[in-house]
């Protein structure tokens, strides 16, 4: 039975959702507050890029445009780590397993070729700058901003982490929502190629430059520059408001990384300074009108780089739901609120607990030792443990699984560390046997249908 659904969002979600809809027979219009990022360059100058995972590549398997987006990532195969007075950096690889890389990816360009997907199906109009303004569920009409005002039959909002369509299910009583700032945000800055064009860095790794309370990571853009960004605590932007203060900090911090930008203050002051929170939704839809998608249902912060992979697994369990039960939308709603919900709050507590890592673990002896200690169970157990990371990015392992699966392997490590005489191998050999870990072995998996 095919539907008629508006779209509110061109993001990951909403323009893979719209192609996901469009191929099972529905007819899909996509309403988008921003101009056509394919015919203006809205971020002109600055190329932003995501790290893409294995939950994010398999959607687009599915939807059939991987081999497009294959042609605009970078693969990273480990964390490259700038320790402070340290000339040389430290590769710390991900895995050891061919398919344990994630790929970095300029945001605009992987959305460009989900709309083209879209529309290639025939069955999604796009509709730029469109910014909804309000949703009217009981006469089930979108209200824009200028003043237009369309009927819909069933709305997905797939407008981000500040959703009017999530606040428009609140109005009603069907979501409650909480945001939790972090007191920490971030800023986008840009290290551009070296004078031959090259990158300056390995462009195969994600550079992080851990400074204990805050820190810079670096991901590669096919260009030859690398989108860098700094995390840190709220005051620490606040207090730095001048070239000379911009230039003292990066000396202090940073000193070979600055010594690369030549503009880093006027970028740094120029450029935004973003905030961090995780937003937890409960009540994701409105009877069978209106569904919520992406960081709209679940924004978390980015130190897992799995905001968009979890987005884009959202849309495809969303997907997958609408499809299986044709003729109960509010249950399909429903039931994808029911399988997703306790996997998105679990990865919203791993990225948090991510940025720990991140910022300051890479450098602690204790969590290196139990990293070391990890890989070498993995190599030994490979039925019984993967390290938590690996669990996250390079399989599709509900997330909520991959989180107790983890606490109880770092009981295991923290056990064996304290106490070396404990039967480490059969502590670990106890463990469940872990699922196929990487969904990419067995193609038929693949399928949503
Ligand atoms: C600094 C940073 C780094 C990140 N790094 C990663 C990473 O490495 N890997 C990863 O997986 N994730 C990462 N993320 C998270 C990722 O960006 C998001 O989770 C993802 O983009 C969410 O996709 P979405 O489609 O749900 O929302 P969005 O991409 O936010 O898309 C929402 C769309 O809706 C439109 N819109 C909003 N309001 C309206 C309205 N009222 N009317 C019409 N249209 C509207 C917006 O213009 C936008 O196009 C990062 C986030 C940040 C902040």
């Amino acid at each position: 039975m095919s539907s008629s659904f508006a779209i509110v969002g061109a993001g990951q979600a909403g323009a893979l959702l719209a192609i996901y809809l469009a191929r099972e027979g529905h007819k899909v219009t996509v309403y988008e507050s921003r101009p056509d990022l394919r015919r203006t360059d809205i971020d002109a100058g600055r190329s932003i890029n995501l790290a893409l995972a294995t939950r994010g590549i398999v959607p687009l398997i599915d939807v059939g445009v991987i081999d497009d987006v294959d042609a605009i990532t970078i693969p990273m195969r480990g964390r490259m780590i700038h320790a402070t007075g340290d000339p040389e950096a430290d590769l710390q690889p991900y895995g050891s397993k061919s398919h344990e890389v994630i790929h970095s990816v300029s945001r605009s360009d992987l959305n460009a070729i989900l709309l083209d997907a879209a529309e290639a199906t025939g069955r999604v109009t796009i509709e730029f700058e469109r910014e909804l303004e309000a949703v009217d569920l009981d006469q089930s009409l979108l209200r824009f901003s200028n003043g237009h005002v369309e009927p819909f039959d069933i709305v997905c909002g797939a407008d981000g982490a500040g959703s009017r369509v999530r606040a428009a299910l609140a109005a009603k009583g069907a979501c409650t929502f909480e945001t939790e700032w972090l007191d920490h945000s971030y800023k986008e800055l840009t290290l551009p190629p070296a004078d031959d064009g090259t990158h300056r860095l390995d462009p195969n790794a994600l550079h992080i430059w851990p400074r204990g309370e805050f820190m810079l990571i670096a991901l590669a853009n096919p260009e030859g520059d690398f989108t860098v960004t700094l995390f840190a605590p709220t005051s620490t932007f606040d207090s730095i408001t001048t070239a000379e203060k911009v230039d003292a900090f990066f000396a202090a911090e940073f000193n070979r990384f600055a010594r690369d930008v030549p503009d880093l203050a006027d970028q740094f002051l120029t450029n935004p300074t973003g905030p961090l929170g995780t937003m937890r939704a409960a009540g994701w839809s409105y009877e069978d009108k209106a569904v919520l998608v992406g960081d709209a249902a679940h924004a978390i912060v980015p130190f897992h780089g799995q905001g968009m992979n979890a987005a884009m697994e959202s849309a495809r369990s969303l997907a997958r739901h609408v499809l299986t039960s044709p003729t109960d939308r509010a249950g399909a709603f429903k039931r994808y609120e029911v399988e997703r919900k306790p996997n998105v709050d679990a990865i919203a507590d791993m990225a948090l607990e991510n940025y720990v890592e991140m910022r300051a673990g890479v450098i602690d002896p204790d969590y290196l030792a139990k990293r070391a200690l990890a890989l070498e169970l993995e190599q030994r157990h490979p039925q019984h443990l993967s390290p938590r990371y690996n669990m996250v990015m390079f399989s599709t392992m509900p997330y909520a699984e991959a989180q107790s699966r983890a606490e109880a392997q770092a009981k295991i490590f923290a056990d064996a560390i304290a106490d070396p005489s404990l039967d480490v191998d059969g502590m670990v050999t106890a463990l469940p046997q872990l699922p196929l870990l990487d969904p990419l072995a067995d193609p038929t998996a693949l399928s949503i249908s």
